[in-house]
């Protein structure tokens, strides 16, 4: 099977077109749609992360406004300050969290003018202890009245509250942040309340928090003073999240410490990528595997039986699935019973329309021919010019008709697969030699020039139908005779090997007429012509490369042509031929005979053959006599004498068949004359109703000069029965030994005949020999007809052995 694309292939690049596109559109739906929600939902992330520690910071500075408000509170009951001292103490002892230490710091000289500055601060040791701390009341230091967590809210409306820089503590080293707040006696201001706060905790709190969800944390105070730094790192194309919180006036920085968000977002999709290509190439290929089980193998498997059922048969396959592919495999079987059905019946009926054909021109030929002879008959008679041309008018139509009837006989023949092929080994040599002496010529004759191309060994041996090779080559040759007017005939020779088999590529190529390319693929068929006027102007059925075609077919080859109108025209013919060592009987020398001198008749009705046969048999040196029918034939040997008649068989008014005959059934000398059957007819029984007429031998046409040679060498003592030759030494080759063994296997095998015909020879070489005796010997043994006694064979072989 040989198909220039498969389903496999396309469903395997479908395949991975379809993965290519998936893997792109996952890729982009990725990247232009789930990496910004992504990106988005991270952004977000970092914003929440700054805003639970800044709300944490937040909530846990400003849970303790409670206790500055307590402590304002106390201020503003205007007290003793022994009992303000009391409440506060008892005020630090239930707080707890970040406040750790505050109190109240009274306007100096409001309570003691010798000691202006009597503060009431408190501090909560980590033990939970409260202590009173004096050190800010020492005037020597420059007064708490003026720093700057006091002079802020000094005469501020009640409930001002102000929130100090971070500082660090003196005496316990760690972060802290002070609120203050005024507080008024009798609606005058009284002082400051203040509470400190540790940022130990919070610190604490936000490295934790960063450290779990690596972050980078950066946060200042109001004045842009650093509180508190964690792994804070920018890097380029970082997102920072950045938050401003609480009374206090912080800000906070936070990053992702170790990741960039977008590198983030990127691994988010690719995990996500990684998650569903495979799961998407899975199914693809789940969805692969089920359309080739399902559908591309059934179909594929369904192609090579069709490909294995092309010649005829039914498709064999186990398909359980009752879907449209089982519907294709039964409607297709169903459709290839129906057809082989009706080829039965075409080949039936294209069977008897070929027996009709050829019974019927075998019954009109016979008619046909009494029509033709009466015209020849009439032709010689009186006439005038008019009633001439007419009967000559009549008498081409008639020949014509006759070429019809012959060619339909043998086409419809090997239609009906009568024609069966020979096998046997002839060298390629012969087939040029003959068709070289028959078209020159014929070409010379047409002032043409004729050429044999040829690369083959000249030692080529084939084994096949020499007969129909030649057929073939000349029904082609003369085609490109009778269609060119001038200019070359070229046949080419060349081998050709294809799939292990050899094949003859013959070409034939003239300079003619040439053929319409309309025209080009019709010609092969029976009874076509190239153009309707063909057989007005160049005669012909149409049927002869029907016959070619058929005969190449036959020959597993085939014939096709290249024309040109008004250039000229190729036939390509290409046969299987099988190679063989030459054989040694065939390649021995042919036996020539000097023929100087004997008449020979020629019996031929067609003018080109007459030609032919003339020229090679006035080469050999016959002297050429020639009639166009059997009944001038007979009439030509009954009034004279010829050594040898080359007698056609399809010849109107008296055959081949029953010209012989009649001449055999002849009393006079006439009668034994040597005569050879010429027939183009490609069937056996026709050559064996020649040779039952009574012909020595058969040529077959077109004339094979070798085998012509042959035949008259075998042939020569009859040949030359009325013309016996004088120092034969020098004009037949004798060879006293051959003849011997070939009269001692007759006598053995028992045939008189052959034993008589080798004794003639004999008699014939011997007759004027006066130095041997060999002539007395042989005469009466030639009479006598019979088989030589052993006594006779053992004498006459002493007489040959030094001959
Ligand atoms: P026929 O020669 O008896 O008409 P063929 O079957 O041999 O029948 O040829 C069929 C037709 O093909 C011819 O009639 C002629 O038109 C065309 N043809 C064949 N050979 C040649 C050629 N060598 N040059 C031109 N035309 C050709």
């Amino acid at each position: 099977m040989t198909q220039s694309s498969s389903l496999k292939r396309q469903s395997k690049f479908a395949l991975a077109v379809y993965l290519a596109f998936v893997i792109a559109v996952v890729g982009t739906v990725s990247y232009f749609v789930v990496e910004p929600p992504i990106r988005d939902q991270l952004i977000r992330n970092l914003d929440s992360r700054s805003q639970i520690i800044s709300s944490e910071i937040q909530s846990s500075l400003e849970s303790p406004l409670g206790i500055l408000q307590s402590i304002v509170s106390v201020g503003n009951t205007g007290k003793n300050p022994q009992l303000q001292a009391e409440m506060l103490q008892s005020l630090f002892r239930v707080i707890d969290g970040v406040a750790v230490s505050g109190g109240l710091w009274p306007k100096p000289d409001a309570t003691d003018a010798n000691q202006p500055y009597k503060s009431q601060f408190f501090n909560r040791a980590k033990d939970g202890k409260i202590d009173r701390i004096y050190s800010w009341d020492n005037p020597a230091t420059g007064g708490y009245d003026g720093e700057s967590w006091y002079t802020e809210v000094v005469d501020k409306p009640i409930g001002t509250v102000v929130w100090s820089s971070v500082y660090i503590d003196p005496f316990t080293h760690v972060q802290m942040i002070t609120a203050s707040s005024p507080y008024y006696v009798d609606n005058q201001f009284a002082g400051v309340a203040t509470v400190d706060l540790s940022l130990e905790s919070l610190v604490d709190y936000v490295k934790r928090h960063a450290q779990q969800h690596e972050l980078g944390v950066l946060i200042r105070d109001g004045n842009g003073d650093v509180v508190i730094e964690h792994n804070y790192k920018i890097v380029e194309g970082i997102y920072i999240s950045e938050q401003k919180f609480g009374d206090f006036g912080w800000t906070i920085d936070v990053v992702n410490a170790n990741r960039l968000v977008s590198d983030q977002a990127y691994d988010i999709v690719t995990k996500v990528e990684m998650g569903i290509i495979p799961i998407m190439l899975l199914c693809v290929l789940i969805g692969y595997v089920v359309i080739n089980r399902s559908l591309i193998d059934p179909i594929a498997h369904i192609a090579r039986e069709v490909d294995d059922s092309k010649h005829g048969g039914l498709i064999n396959l186990n398909y359980r699935n009752d879907d449209e592919i089982k519907h294709l495999i039964d409607v297709f079987n169903q459709k290839t019973v129906f057809l082989e059905q009706e080829k039965k019946k075409a080949l039936a009926s294209t069977r008897a329309k070929s027996a009709f054909l050829a019974t019927i021109s075998h019954e009109v030929r016979t008619p046909m021919n009494g029509v033709l002879g009466t015209a020849q008959i009439l032709l010689k008679t009186d006439l005038t010019p008019e009633q001439r041309k007419h009967l000559k008018t009549l008498y081409d139509s008639g020949d014509h008709m006759m070429m019809l009837l012959n060619e339909i006989l043998d086409f419809s023949k090997i239609e009906q697969g009568h024609l069966e092929l020979e096998r046997a080994p002839f060298p390629l040599e012969s087939i040029l030699g003959s068709i070289n002496s028959v078209y020159y010529t014929l070409c010379a004759e047409k002032g043409l020039k004729f050429a044999i191309e040829s690369d083959i060994s000249k030692l080529r041996w084939y084994i096949s139908d020499k007969a129909r090779l030649r057929q073939i080559l000349f029904n082609l040759l003369n085609n490109a005779v009778k269609f060119t007017s001038h200019g070359a005939i070229t046949v080419s020779f060349a081998e050709v090997e294809m799939e292990g088999r050899n094949y003859l590529n013959i070409k034939v190529t003239d300079s003619g007429v040439g053929i319409d390319s309309s025209a080009l693929d019709k010609i092969f068929k029976p009874f076509v012509q190239a153009e309707s006027s063909t057989t007005r102007r160049f005669g012909g059925t149409g049927l002869g490369l029907a016959i070619v075609k058929q005969i190449s077919e036959l020959m597993n080859g085939d014939i096709s042509v290249q024309s040109k109108l008004g250039e000229g025209t190729t036939f390509d013919v290409l046969l299987e031929m099988e190679i063989c060592p030459p054989a040694q009987t065939e390649v021995r020398e042919h036996k020539k005979l000097d023929y100087t001198g004997l008449k020979v008749l020629i019996v031929e009705d067609n003018r080109t053959n007459t030609i032919i046969i003339k020229s090679f048999m006035a080469g050999k040196g016959f002297e050429c006599h020639c009639v166009g029918d059997g009944e001038q034939a007979v009439e030509a040997v009954q009034n004279s004498q010829f050594d040898l008649i080359m007698m056609d068989n399809h010849m109107p008014r008296k055959d081949g068949i029953t010209a012989t005959q009649e001449i055999r059934a002849l009393s006079c000398a006439g009668a034994d004359t040597l005569i050879f059957g010429c027939t183009a007819d490609l069937f056996k029984e026709t050559q064996e109703r020649m040779m039952a007429a009574g012909v020595d031998g058969i040529v077959s046409k077109p004339i094979d000069e070798k085998e012509l040679d042959d035949l008259l060498y075998r042939h020569s003592d009859k040949l030359y029965q009325f013309k016996p030759l004088h120092g034969s030494q020098t004009r037949v080759p004798f060879n006293a030994e051959e003849q011997l063994v070939s009269l001692y296997i007759a006598v053995e095998d028992r045939k008189p005949d052959d034993a008589h015909q080798i004794l003639s020879k004999m008699f014939s070489h011997f007759e004027h020999n006066e130095e041997s005796d060999a002539g007395a010997l042989l005469a009466p043994l030639v009479k006598q007809k019979q088989l030589p006694s052993q006594q006779e064979l053992d004498v006459l072989t002493v007489l040959l052995k030094d001959a």
